[in-house]
């Protein structure tokens, strides 16, 4: 799932453990009445419709949004506000319409028409010819782009700011306290304003402060992935920082005369993605981005691959499913992975173990199946630890 803002907005399907589990699920269908179409923007512009449904079950799971992809795919299937039409959800794949119900039109509905202006900063959009997207251009001054870049940037897989989500964020921009990312690391500053708001006080904002504080030292992965350079994820990040594992070197190498040849002689990085980053850093409202961080005491760390020292997991292929309450899903792949374990997605008969936290669901039944080795919580942290 790419698209964060849309992920997020289904976030209560996200939740539900079946929704990240099999690619296999059979497409489950069901109609209900599209009341409206809403249109959302992305981190980096991309304009996605989105139907709002009246709430109907599809597969067991309640849908009250989906997507629509794009303009073309709304004309090419005349999708109308008003209409019946079929909702689709198969397994892990966000929901979507697939057609309107023609039989059961009403009389006054007419066809869609795609906005031609941005919905939160009102620019003009913007269409490449071989692109079906639609992209409001104002990075800098689009306030739905602001947002998602900020929210972005405090995500678990970038700064990972304990206390700040989504919510906070669009508080300390409201109050006008940030407007860059590099703001973010002045907020301890503000901390006897931010403390005489509802719901903060001493103990939150001491809070506050402290995970603020604790997240100005990035891995080096980290720093890149949360500059949401487009096509450069997490994966990415680490293949760079095991080239070039500090940020001059970095910097340099991206920076250079032969940049794109050099990186796309990185195992992992193709032409397209090199372009991304060279021209990311090419572009002066990143550059200035960039030097804000540095200069507001963030310190990448230099690039350290965690060391494969020999334990219990070692050379075992192992799949997480379920919760864990001592450690996160990362956590615990990166500590399982630096034991010399392989983390993989799926249980197949090639997996040796299978950790099962609290609600765990298909993954467990299969594995219980196949007859491998599952273990709980408890037996997993004391195996990890042996
Ligand atoms: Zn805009």
């Amino acid at each position: 799932m790419n698209d964060k803002s849309l992920q997020s907005r289904l976030g209560e399907l996200a939740r539900t453990p079946r929704w990240a589990i099999a690619h296999k699920f059979p497409a489950e269908q069901a109609t209900t009445e599209l009341l409206g179409i809403d249109v959302q923007v992305g981190r980096t512009g991309k304009i996605t419709p989105v139907a709002r449904l009246k709430p109907v079950a599809v597969g067991g799971v309640v849908v009250s949004n989906a997507t629509l992809h794009n303009q073309e795919y709304i004309e090419k299937r005349d999708i109308r506000v008003g209409d019946t039409v079929f909702v689709e959800r198969a397994g892990d794949v966000i929901p979507k319409v697939v057609s309107p119900v023609l039989s059961k039109r009403p009389q006054n509905t007419v066809p869609y028409l795609f906005p031609t202006h941005c919905p939160r900063c009102h620019t003009p959009l913007f269409k490449e010819e071989e692109n079906a997207d639609w992209r409001c251009l104002n990075h800098l001054d689009c306030p739905a782009q602001v947002e998602a870049q900020l929210i972005h940037f405090v995500s678990r897989s970038c700064y990972d700011i304990e206390g700040i989500g989504e919510k906070q964020i669009q508080l300390f921009l409201k109050e006008g306290l940030i407007k860059t990312p590099a703001d973010l690391f002045l907020l301890p500053t503000h901390a006897d304003i931010i403390k005489e708001w509802e719901g903060f006080g001493d103990l939150s904002t001491t809070n506050l402060v402290a995970a603020i504080n604790k997240a100005k030292k990035p891995s080096l992965p980290r720093f890149i992935t949360a500059l949401g350079i487009p096509l450069v994820g997490e994966r990415t990040a680490e293949d760079l920082a095991k080239n070039f594992p500090s940020w001059p070197v970095l910097h340099a190498a991206l920076t250079s005369p032969h940049a794109r040849e050099n990186l796309t002689q990185i195992d992992g990085i193709g032409p397209k993605v090199a372009a991304s980053l060279t021209a990311f850093f090419e572009n002066t409202h990143n550059q200035t981005l960039v030097e804000n961080l540095l200069k507001n005491v963030v310190e990448p760390q230099l690039y350290k691959e965690m060391p494969k020292k020999s334990g219990y997991y070692t050379g075992k292929t192992v799949v997480l499913t379920g919760a864990l309450s001592a450690m996160s899903r990362p956590e615990a792949k990166s500590r399982l992975t630096a034991g010399g374990a392989k983390v993989t997605d799926s249980v197949t008969s090639k997996t040796d173990i299978l950790i099962a936290g609290e609600d765990a669901g298909s993954k467990l039944k299969k594995a219980q199946a196949l007859g491998i080795v599952i273990e709980d919580e408890d037996v997993f942290l004391k195996n990890l630890n042996a």
